[in-house]
């Protein structure tokens, strides 16, 4: 058996019978992953649509695990201790594993490398020395803490690249994988159109929106009295966990490792952290665990409220500590349509069309024509949009004709998110540089596929729509040609290569609009928003697809 998780049986417990058709009812399901119990509660009125959308979310987790495991050689976490090794140009890697990387080494700065992504090689040592009883070898701890250092970590946003610099470095997600888990199996949930729901990963939890009719998802977090939290749209992460010691000559270790040392912990509070997000909320955990003295201060600055057990006096809480008996913690839930989230800029303003044109022609038609024919054209496409695509209440709407609208900027590098809704039948698509396209359509091989392509990524992995109807979110990533697009939280294309519809023994152009394709049925679009990957400093560098590879075409 390759990489399967073990299925101890997705059981199913509806709650509550008797209820009328249309209320809300509690599912409760649960499997192994991440070697932890993954546990999926939500509500909804309908058992079928409850069990899909915890499947996915599940499917999602075991995605995810096949990247982050450092128990499975193959996974590709492991690989990276040789592709991205010393000496090599870097790897570029998955989306998952850049945006996991990418958050831990955030976490890793702001704590002072408290939190280190890099300790794979002294984690292995410490396992080693959990598993014996018997403290590790002065050499090979002293080894194994050379290979670790988060600012060697080298990580390049614009070609998504990860490197190891030190000899010997090897990447550990021990400390947040089961966050970033449980935040992407919540993506999942919500794309689904749940709305009030719980994952937990072990002992990291992320919730939606309260139960009905409650305040918030209580959860119990230490053994004693009073140690509940209140908490929605939010995440609650708890690290120390009393079996994972080990106790060698009279001391008592945590597994959570001190960089400073190489060794466990010792007097390792329990920590429980409430934030916005799981990753954070994991990644703090185990920070927290080591810090000690600091551990408030550092939680303050990263935003999140702690809690800190140490085994033997009193608490200590940040002062926004969700109390037993007080007020729920809230998180931020989802944003307003077209608020674009931090580091993004909303293409379309939810008001007008400011940005936007008509699409005149296709490229090849536009290249035959002259510049006054071609001005003329463009002029008439600009003055006709407005008629075809109109906005209304924050929502841009089609009519359905067969007019195509695009950006007025061409775009490179980007990450794009973009909300969308079609009638029964209804099709579409998002061109990218001006190429078609990420398919949009009520059909049953789904949407998200780069439908005009030949070798690679043409049908999603999954079938990830909602029903016609309702809005569907598009999280799309490009780089180079290679794109990668989730649909509902869901991966549905991994870094395929856009292939160029328009003339097929070209390469992909470096820049182009972005189009929202007309295909003679009424469509819907919102939140809208664009983050450039290949702006900024690095932007002197020669642009994606220009003789970037080693060796790569002349020009
Ligand atoms: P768990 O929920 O399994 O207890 P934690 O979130 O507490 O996990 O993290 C513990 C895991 O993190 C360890 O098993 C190890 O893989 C990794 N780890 C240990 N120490 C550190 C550290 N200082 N920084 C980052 N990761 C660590
Ligand atoms: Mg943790």
């Amino acid at each position: 058996m390759l990489i399967a998780s073990v299925v101890v049986g997705m059981t199913v417990v509806a709650l509550g019978g008797g209820v009328e058709v249309g209320e809300p009812r509690r599912f409760e399901f649960t499997q192994l992953a991440m070697g932890d119990r993954a546990r999926i509660v939500l509500y909804a009125t309908d058992e079928d649509h409850a069990r899909a959308a915890a499947k996915a979310a599940f499917i999602r987790i075991d995605e995810l695990e096949r990247v982050m495991s450092d128990y499975r050689g193959e996974s590709e976490v492991m690989m990276l201790a040789t592709r991205g090794a010393e000496g090599s140009t870097g790897a570029r890697v998955s989306e998952d594993l850049f945006g996991v990387l990418l958050r831990a080494k955030e976490v890793a700065a702001a704590t002072g490398g408290a939190f280190d992504p890099t300790m794979g090689p002294v984690v292995r040592r410490w396992r080693d020395a959990r598993r014996t009883g018997r403290m590790p070898d002065e050499d090979a701890r002293a080894a194994a803490l050379a290979a670790v250092g988060h600012e060697r970590l080298v990580i390049d946003e614009r070609t998504r690249t990860v490197r190891l610099t030190a000899p010997g470095m090897r990447i550990d997600l021990g400390g947040i994988g089961k966050g970033y888990g449980a935040d992407a199996a919540a993506e999942v949930l919500k794309g689904a159109g749940v709305r009030s729901y719980l994952v937990a990963l072990g002992g990291d939890i992320v919730t939606g929106a309260a139960p009905p009719g409650e305040e918030g998802w209580r959860i119990t977090v230490g053994p004693g009295e009073g140690q509940d939290v209140l908490v929605e749209w939010a995440a609650v992460s708890t690290s120390g966990d009393s079996e994972q010691f080990v106790e060698i000559d009279g001391v008592r270790y945590s597994h959570i490792v001190d960089p400073r040392t190489g060794l466990g912990v010792v007097g390792a509070p329990r920590v429980t952290i409430v934030a916005a997000s799981g990753t954070l909320a994991d990644a703090t955990a185990t920070a927290l665990s080591v810090l000690g003295g600091e551990a408030l201060e550092t939680a303050k600055r990263l935003g999140v409220e702690a809690r800190l057990d140490p085994p033997q006096g009193e608490p200590r809480l940040t002062d926004g500590f969700p109390r037993a008996r007080g007020a729920p913690f809230r998180g931020p839930g989802p944003a307003k349509p077209n608020t674009p989230p931090p580091g993004f800029r909303a293409l379309f303003n939810g008001r007008d069309l400011t940005g936007w044109t008509g699409v005149a022609a296709d490229p090849p038609d536009l290249i035959r024509m002259t510049p006054e024919e071609r001005a003329a054209a463009e002029a008439t496409a600009a003055a006709e949009a407005p008629t075809h695509w109109t906005v209304e209440d924050g929502v841009l709407r089609f009519d359905g004709s067969w007019m195509s609208l695009r950006t007025v900027e061409e775009f490179g590098d980007v990450e794009l998110l973009v909300d969308w809704k079609i009638a029964p039948g209804g099709d579409s698509g998002i061109y990218l540089r001006g190429c078609p396209q990420v398919q949009i359509w009520d059909n049953a091989v789904g949407s998200g596929g780069l439908y005009n392509n030949q070798k690679k990524g043409s049908q999603p992995r999954h079938i990830a729509d909602r029903p016609p109807g309702e809005w569907n979110t598009f999280r799309i990533v490009m780089v180079g040609d290679e794109v990668t697009v989730y649909l509902n939280g869901q991966l549905v294309v991994d870094r395929a290569p856009l292939e160029h519809y328009w003339d097929r023994t070209a390469p992909l152009p470096a820049r182009g609009p972005i189009w929202l394709q007309a295909h003679g049925t009424p469509l819907w679009f919102r939140s809208v928003f664009i983050r450039e990957l290949d702006a900024g400093p690095a932007s002197s560098a020669p642009a994606a697809g220009e003789g970037v590879e080693p060796g790569g075409e002349e020009r």
